[in-house]
């Protein structure tokens, strides 16, 4: 990297480094997004994700009713940037309680997606257009410097940093360990199909009522041993689907590997009439307590979080916009938005 930017510099660009760095630049900021290249057979997370946005609340809180209505910041955001993915999508809903799945049916949960494989290919265009200034390095140290932060990257160059916001997702904890313990990483491996199976009629999301994956994410700090689950879902994805997730978790306290073996044949066993698909496997960030980490890192000036969404697709474009006014609004519009964080519950309390 050439010369030391200056401004807000944003390690990682899955969707929530993404967003937050188009927010900043529509509030004027200087914005440099640095992105590690995908290692072998892995992607980030957002690259192989179902990409589903609920169109109702997911829970009785106040950031999940306003999460409920992501759907018109990505029409926004689609009509600022062009297409970026987003679609309604048709659900189905497999499981014991019919009310539900008539309810789906019916047309009464009204659900959308982004196509990650549209976003994917279309963010590194409308990152530049916007002015974000975009770097595939991997960061590999980071330490306090006398303005700011001081990084270092794995081109073997050095940059400087005003404030730094770390939305790297599992990568967070390698590059500062002192963040809050709710943060945990599992690994996720899905079956790319080519096509979307014509038994099914026409692309819709075909999923369960209810996620082992959540359950297992609550009980990640307790784990005495690695633990797996694996959650039926069929979903569409560009030309061909997605299908299944295996949820990886290593024992509490253990460093996770570098990629997760052993994953693929529970996987293909729960999907036996898949036939031929590839495995594609992703790192994932996840928070313990269900709420997402966004904002200050305690006692560590000019260092930020945004990471360990539970519905990254619907949570993401409601608190990145908060999250941009805190760190470069005009001081009135910065204070309303760290309590509207606090208030929501996502403002990070503690290392
Ligand atoms: C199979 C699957 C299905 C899912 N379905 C849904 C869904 O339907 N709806 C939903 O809302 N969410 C879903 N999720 C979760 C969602 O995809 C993630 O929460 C979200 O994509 C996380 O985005 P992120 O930007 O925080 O992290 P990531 O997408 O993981 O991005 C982090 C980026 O940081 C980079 N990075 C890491 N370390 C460094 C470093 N040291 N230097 C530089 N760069 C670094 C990585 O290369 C990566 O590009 C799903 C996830 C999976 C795997």
């Amino acid at each position: 990297m050439a010369g030391a930017p200056a401004g807000v510099v944003i390690v990682g660009g899955g969707l929530a480094g993404a967003w937050l760095a188009l927010e900043l630049r529509a509030l004027g900021a200087v914005v440099t997004l640095i992105d590690a290249a995908p290692a072998d057979g892995t992607a980030s997370a957002t690259a192989i994700s179902y990409g589903l946005i609920p169109g109702w609340p997911l829970a009785p809180t106040p950031l999940a009713r306003m999460a409920a209505g992501a759907s018109r910041r990505w029409r926004r955001l689609q009509r600022r940037h062009g297409p970026l993915g987003w679609r309604r999508c048709a659900l189905r809903l497999q499981g014991s309680n019919r009310w539900l799945s008539a309810l789906a049916r019916l047309g009464l949960l009204p659900l959308a997606q982004v196509d990650t494989t549209v976003l994917h290919q279309r963010l590194p265009a409308v990152l530049l257009n916007a002015g974000v200034k975009r770097y595939t390095a991997t960061v590999q140290a980071m330490a306090p410097a006398a303005r700011g932060w001081q990084l270092q990257l794995s081109d073997g160059s050095a940059c400087q940093a005003d404030q730094l916001v770390l939305a790297a997702g599992a990568g967070c904890g390698r590059l500062w360990p002192a963040l809050p313990q709710t943060l945990c990483s599992s690994w996720a491996s899905v079956l790319e199909l080519q096509a979307f199976p014509a038994a099914l009629g026409a692309p819709a999301a075909w999923l369960p009522q209810g996620f082992a994956r959540l359950g297992l994410e609550r009980r990640a700090p307790e784990l005495l041993e690695p633990a797996w689950v694996v959650d039926p879902g069929l979903v569409p994805w560009g030309r061909g689907a997605l299908v299944g997730q295996h949820t990886w978790i290593a024992a509490a306290g253990a460093a996770a590997p570098a990629a997760a073996d052993g994953c693929e044949p529970p996987l293909r066993q729960a999907f036996p009439t898949v036939g031929a698909a590839r495995l594609r496997q992703a790192a994932v960030a996840f928070s313990s307590s269900g709420a997402p980490l966004v904002g200050a890192v305690e006692a560590t000036p000019g260092l930020w979080l945004f990471t360990g969404f539970s519905g990254a697709f619907a949570q993401v474009p409601v608190l990145a916009p908060l999250l941009a006014q805190r760190l470069a609004g005009p001081a009135d519009r910065a204070h309303q938005a760290e309590r509207r964080l606090q208030q929501l519950g996502v403002w990070p309390q503690g290392g």
